[in-house]
């Protein structure tokens, strides 16, 4: 439950003697140098804080007491401020935070935007134009939020922005809260009312309203990201993060995408899927694609044609693309059973029928098929099911076994 970070990076128990501490740190000050060990980075750092908590008997009592966060709520000072510690202790000790925080200014928030695109869009290209609201540093009190002057160390938290509140939980146990000090909203400083900037009331920020142009390119994809570097929120002391859109794709009515590929299905007849046929495809950019296919060539239900280049074209390559593929599917004429001249001549036209050769006996009986609905179907099989299981429970696997 307790820190006791700072006594593994001396690599002694909490029970250490100063003397025992004092060797220690010697031992690994001498290791860790940056002079002698530049690949350490930090460790040396850590070692040196370490030793000058632990060897301070004030210092080493706070840390047992409250662990890292108790010394920085006292304030220890010393050889780097130790918020400074902290942030590089969690981010690279622990793999928390890191990222964005660097020595410098702190990082803002990047603001995400979703920017619904049609496909056709995708194709050309466009420009669109985002409306967007931002906050931006307060122009007349350059973001102090008051005279200059007049922001003041918050009394109640002494610049904290919050307060540590400790509650008796046992004969030698404490537990400590942190809360978010309410004299100055978290910020660690305060500035009186009539000092107030009378522009941002106090805010240091003004909401903006911005237009960005966004550029959507030939090929851009689904979910592709486009920055802009730096017009995220602005805040003092604080480097804006960026605005991100996110492209969505609208639904299409005729072609879906997969990559640069373009799929579209068409139906088409029977007479058409053996006779031949023409059509014309309404293209992303206007064009009117003549699709003609020669008569002979059977279509089957379920074909699957392409059309070279006829694709999207590739992001940053718009010159190259990739293909439009066309999925059929036939539909047969409807049951017509008074035509049986012309079946006979559909027939001394197509390839012929199978020979059909009678079996012989008495086991022959004609049977009749009938039209059969899905619904009919399913509850068919339910029934027959049913009963198989009745007769399965005696007589071990059956029908259904022999489907696996
Ligand atoms: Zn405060
Ligand atoms: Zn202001």
């Amino acid at each position: 439950m307790a820190d006791n970070k700072l006594y593994e990076i001396l690599g002694v128990s909490r029970t250490a003697s100063e003397s025992e501490i004092k060797r220690n740190y010697h031992k690994l000050a001498k290791e860790y140098h940056p002079d002698k060990n530049p690949a350490a980075g930090d460790r040396f750092k850590e070692i040196s804080y370490a030793y000058e908590v632990l060897s301070d008997p004030k210092k080493r009592q706070t840390y047992d007491k409250f662990g890292l966060k108790g010394l920085q709520e006292g304030g220890l000072g010393g050889g780097f401020p130790p918020e400074d510690f902290l942030g590089h202790f969690f981010s690279d000790i622990f793999g928390m935070g890191g990222g964005g925080r660097g020595r410098g200014r702190a990082r803002g928030e990047d603001t995400i935007h979703p920017l619904k695109v049609s496909l056709e869009d995708m194709y050309v290209g466009k420009t669109a134009k985002l409306q967007l609201s931002k906050n931006v540093i307060c122009g007349p009190c350059k973001g102090v939020g008051g005279k200059p002057g007049s922001v003041v160390c918050c009394r109640d938290c002494h610049g904290q922005g919050i307060k540590v509140s400790y509650q008796q939980i046992g004969p030698s146990m404490t537990r400590q809260f942190q809360t978010r000090c309410p004299t100055c909203q978290g910020q660690g400083e305060t500035i009186n009312d009539k000092d107030k900037c009378s522009k941002c009331k106090g805010k240091k920020v003004l909401n903006e309203i911005k237009i960005l142009e966004v550029h959507v390119e030939k090929g851009m994809k689904e979910n592709q990201k486009i920055f802009f570097r730096g017009e995220g929120d602005q805040q003092p002391d604080t480097q804006p993060g960026d605005v991100i859109i996110v492209l969505q794709q609208k639904s299409h009515d005729v072609f879906k995408r997969t990559g640069d590929d373009l799929l579209m299905e068409r139906e088409i007849s029977l007479t058409e899927a053996l006779c031949g046929f023409e059509f014309v495809v309404k293209h992303l950019d206007g064009r009117d694609l003549l699709v003609r296919h020669l008569p002979g060539e059977v279509i089957k239900p379920g074909d699957l044609k392409g059309i070279q280049g006829e694709g999207m074209p590739q992001y940053k390559n718009p010159f190259e693309k990739g293909n439009l593929y066309i999925k059929f599917d036939v539909t047969f004429p409807e049951n017509n059973f008074a035509l049986e001249e012309q079946l006979q001549n559909l027939e001394s036209i197509l390839p012929p029928r199978p020979a059909f050769v009678m079996p012989t006996g008495e086991d022959v009986e004609e049977v009749n098929m009938m039209e059969y609905t899905a619904s009919e179907r399913s509850r068919g099989r339910e029934e027959a099911y049913a009963s198989d299981d009745e007769e399965n429970m005696h007589t071990g696997p059956g029908v259904q076994c022999a489907h696996q």
